[in-house]
């Protein structure tokens, strides 16, 4: 009890056992340490037990933290493309672009490995404006040879360069180093963001749209926005995360997921594209219902630029 208000307190503890742990004071409480902060993980309040996983995994961590400081310098990064579709027409009007990291000793790392570390040691922040540059670049070549038209290009963009600031300057700053419109440039945040929405950060997704670049809300539905947020947000599309359309349309809650989230996208008057769309059933069910966009593996796994603009030409052509 303090004088004004009374502070709970809780605390997370890790354990380890002599001599199964560690044969002296120091290894002990290093263990220990792994394991409170394992604790603290799931969510605090809790107790957890060493384990030599912990160890591994907390090595691995550190392992690919190291090496991923220095992708960016070895030219490890790679954004893949993958197109989005007009439902009725089937002509790609899109892309998404996604990151691939090239590491010289495991191969090609999966972004939802390495994302999160760099998110955890603020490296996205080095890497989402590697991403930003890389991907306006590959716009302005595309545009400038005239080998494919896309309608835009969305790029993924993590909260903390959100929240950070200096994005809309940035944005600026490429916007005229690679003169397209603003229009064809997608900006895709997840839900999870928009639930933390700070006054600072809804005032940068505002300046970007003034840009004239558009806002997608990624994975929408897995964040439980409620929709009073929703309202208050400058947003221009929303993206129904692929878990729902798994389950399309055979999957009663999905289905019924799916068609709120449509209705939900018309009456606010935003576009909405379905992400993970793996079946001709789906795309079928998904246009009979009004949606108009889609992306996934039935038109094309995320492919390099070059096989991109093959991929897009063919399109064109069929
Ligand atoms: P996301 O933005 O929701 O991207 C969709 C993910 O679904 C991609 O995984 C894509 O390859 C995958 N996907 C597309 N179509 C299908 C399908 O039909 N079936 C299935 N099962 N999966 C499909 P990926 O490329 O592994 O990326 C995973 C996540 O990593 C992305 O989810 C995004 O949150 C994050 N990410 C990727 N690139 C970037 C980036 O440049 N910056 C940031 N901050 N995050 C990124
Ligand atoms: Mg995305
Ligand atoms: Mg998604």
């Amino acid at each position: 009890d303090l004088p004004d208000q009374t502070v709970n307190i809780t605390a997370s503890m890790g354990i380890c056992v002599y001599p199964e742990d560690g044969s002296n004071a120091s290894e002990l409480l290093k263990n220990a340490d792994a394991a409170m902060f394992h604790a603290k993980g799931l969510g605090r309040n809790t107790c957890q037990f060493y384990t030599e996983e912990l160890t591994r995994k907390a090595f691995e961590v550190l392992l690919l933290e190291n090496d991923l400081r220095q992708a960016i310098e070895h030219n490890e990064l790679e954004l893949y493309y993958q197109p989005q579709v007009d439902l009725r027409t089937g002509k790609v009007v899109g892309a998404e672009a996604l990151i691939r990291w090239n590491h010289k000793v495991l191969g090609t790392v999966s972004p939802a490995r390495f994302i999160p570390i760099a998110e955890e040691s603020g490296l996205i922040i080095e890497i989402g404006d590697w991403v930003l540059e890389e991907g306006c670049r590959q716009l302005h070549k595309w545009y400038t040879e005239g080998s494919i038209e896309l309608s835009h290009l969305a790029l993924n963009v993590a909260a903390m360069q959100l929240s950070r600031g200096g994005l809309v300057a940035r944005l600026a700053e490429l916007l005229s180093k690679y003169e397209f419109q603003a229009g064809r440039l997608e900006l895709e945040v997840t839900e999870g963001f928009v639930m933390e929405k700070t006054e600072r950060s809804i005032n940068q997704l505002v300046a970007i749209q003034e840009l004239g670049v558009t806002l997608a809300i990624d994975d929408f539905g897995t964040g439980y926005s409620s929709l009073s947020y929703l309202k208050d947000l400058p947003m221009d599309k929303l993206k129904i995360d692929q878990s729902f359309i798994r389950g399309v349309p055979h999957d009663s809650d999905d289905l019924a997921i799916t068609k709120t989230i449509l209705a939900l996208g018309q009456g606010l008057g935003l576009r909405v594209i379905a992400e993970g769309v793996e079946t001709q059933e789906q795309a079928s069910f998904l246009l009979e219902a009004g949606c108009e966009y889609a992306q996934g593996y039935l038109f094309s796994k995320p492919l390099p630029a070059d096989e991109f603009e093959a991929y897009v030409q063919r399109n064109r052509q069929s």
